[in-house]
């Protein structure tokens, strides 16, 4: 049963305006547009319990982790049903991504069962050290308090409600106001009721969680703005995305935006790979590009080949790949206009078209453009994100040309070599340059389906995201929430437990 309301610390509540939902399929849905007052109520029920919900011990912390990972279960059917008629997004990928969403849950329960994530240091006192006696000091990881996280419009679970950023600050002990996407407001809320009934069943602090459905601008902009709010996690667009940073840095007491943005993940492929699997890999590269209607962060957006002999072929092969994909059904209109925008800034750009084949609607087929190694460095626009399964070839002269266009990149999530061992000098050289310009760096694979677990990086360097320092994926993530603090010649009834062992 849907309420259309918000979920403000424990409460269902409405407002006098409202926005109808705009489903793939089905019926729409009235909801309640959020207000700065419904964000203000949310905040400061946050600020109000976060001491006795920070409090908690970790135990309690990975119950409620995992007891909100059962309450999603119990709703599986409901979440698969909402969510599939609202972003047109295949059953078995809301099934997956439910999976992937309760894991990520049940993850951050076993992480902070462990103290690793604490980071816990001691410094032992030196006293008879001269001149001066060195002092006791101990460090801990603290949280920092009230989270803003904006639900993401390509992940209905994974990276909204309650996907990775509201699990690692709950786990981190933050409570949590979620900014609802309008693209999925009733999937939102279904996760919310999950959440509320885990409060409810565990006897928590109602302020520990909020939703706050989207419908206006000033939703979003008053989250980020309200001075007890100590941290945004945000997935979206540069536009979007870099609006709300400028809005935290402008602050009185400017909040850290962990904002993941743009990339077009670059694949090098290296000769020797190409000439021995061409047509491997422009199956891989084509499977990839059009998974879920290319509206990945990590989607596979450019390629880069030096010309010669396996070129065309190989250009012929993912033409011959892409071209039998039907059309799919994108998030939203908005989403589906902007990626025809996109086409057209590329060719407008000077990327000649391979494959065209455009939609009307919110529906998307695949285009496949090329471009030489020069035109693609003198023209920046072609290094431009086209969210969707937009691909661009870049055939370059030789090595030294490959490398000018891995200096070229901005900051990308991930980047790719497909490479085989009479490569590996070139890899070498390359090497340096991604490790610089991405989060992650793969070898012969593709880079959609982020796992999730302790080495990910999901991040990387500006636009990319707006915190190269930090990943909105895996258990690191939980880092994003915390702050280190240290207590100095501190009485053990003053220090935290974690810290009276060391
Ligand atoms: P978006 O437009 O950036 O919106 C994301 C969230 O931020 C929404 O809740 C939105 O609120 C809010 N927002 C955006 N601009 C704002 C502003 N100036 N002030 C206050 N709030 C603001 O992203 P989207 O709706 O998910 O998709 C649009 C485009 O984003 C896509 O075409 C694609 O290019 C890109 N995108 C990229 C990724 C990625 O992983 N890199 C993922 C998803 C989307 P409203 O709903 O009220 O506008």
């Amino acid at each position: 049963m849907l309420t259309g309301k918000h979920l403000i610390a424990g409460e269902w509540l409405g407002g006098k305006d409202s926005f109808m939902s705009s489903p793939a399929k089905g019926d729409a849905h009235r909801f309640s547009v959020g207000t700065p007052a419904d964000v203000d109520a949310a905040v400061q029920a946050a600020e109000r319990d976060f001491p006795a919900y920070s409090a908690l011990p970790r135990e309690m912390r990975a119950q409620f982790l995992e007891e909100i990972a059962a309450q999603i279960d119990a709703r599986g059917d409901a979440i698969t049903a909402h969510g599939t008629a609202e972003t047109g997004l295949p059953e078995a990928r809301l099934i997956g991504e439910r999976g992937r969403t309760t894991g990520q849950l049940r993850l951050f329960a076993s992480h902070i069962r462990k103290d690793m994530y604490l980071d816990l240091r001691r410094d032992a006192p030196l006293p008879d050290r001269t001149p001066l006696p060195r002092p006791d000091i101990r460090l801990i990881q603290q949280p920092i308090g009230p989270v803003a996280v904006f639900g993401a419009s390509n992940f209905p679970l994974a990276f909204s409600v309650m996907g990775g950023d509201s699990a690692s600050a709950l786990a981190a002990g933050c409570p949590v106001v979620v900014k609802g996407h309008s693209a999925h407001p009733a999937t939102s809320e279904i996760v919310a009721q999950a959440v509320l009934a885990a409060i409810e069943k565990l006897g928590l602090p109602a302020g520990v969680f909020s939703l706050v459905q989207g419908g206006r601008r000033d939703v979003g902009e008053a989250l980020v703005q309200h001075p007890l709010i100590c941290a945004v996690g945000f997935t979206g667009s540069l536009v979007g995305g870099r609006a709300l940073f400028n809005l935290c840095a402008a602050r009185p007491n400017p909040i850290p935006f962990f904002g993941e943005l743009g990339s077009v993940n670059p694949m090098f492929i290296l000769p020797a790979a190409l000439s021995a699997r061409a047509e491997a890999i422009a199956k891989g590269w084509a499977a990839s590009l059009t998974m879920g209607a290319g509206q990945f962060c990590t989607n596979p957006g450019i390629g880069v080949v030096i010309d010669g002999p396996h070129v065309d072929g190989f250009s012929s092969s993912l033409t011959a790949a892409l071209e039998p994909v039907s059309a799919q059904t994108m998030l939203t209109d908005g989403i589906a206009d902007a990626y025809r925008a996109g086409a057209a800034r590329m060719k407008h750009a000077g990327a000649k078209p391979v494959l065209e084949r455009p939609e009307q609607g919110r529906r998307a087929s695949p285009y496949l453009y090329q471009v030489t190694g020069a035109e693609w460095l003198a023209n920046p626009h072609l290094a431009e994100e086209v969210f969707g399964p937009l691909a661009l070839l870049i055939r370059v002269r030789n090595a030294g040309e490959m490398a000018q266009i891995a200096h070229g990149l901005q900051g990308q999530l991930t980047c790719t070599l497909h490479l085989d061992a009479g490569d590996m000098a070139q890899a070498q050289t390359l090497m340096p340059v991604l490790s610089r310009k991405a989060g992650r760096v793969l070898a012969n694979g593709f880079p959609t389906g982020v796992e999730v677990c302790d080495a990910m990086v999901h991040g990387g360097p500006y636009p990319a995201s707006t915190n190269f320092g930090a990943t909105s994926v895996g258990t690191l993530s939980i880092r994003r929430w915390l702050r280190p603090v240290s207590y100095q010649n501190m009485p053990p009834e003053l220090l935290p437990e974690a810290l009276h062992s060391l």
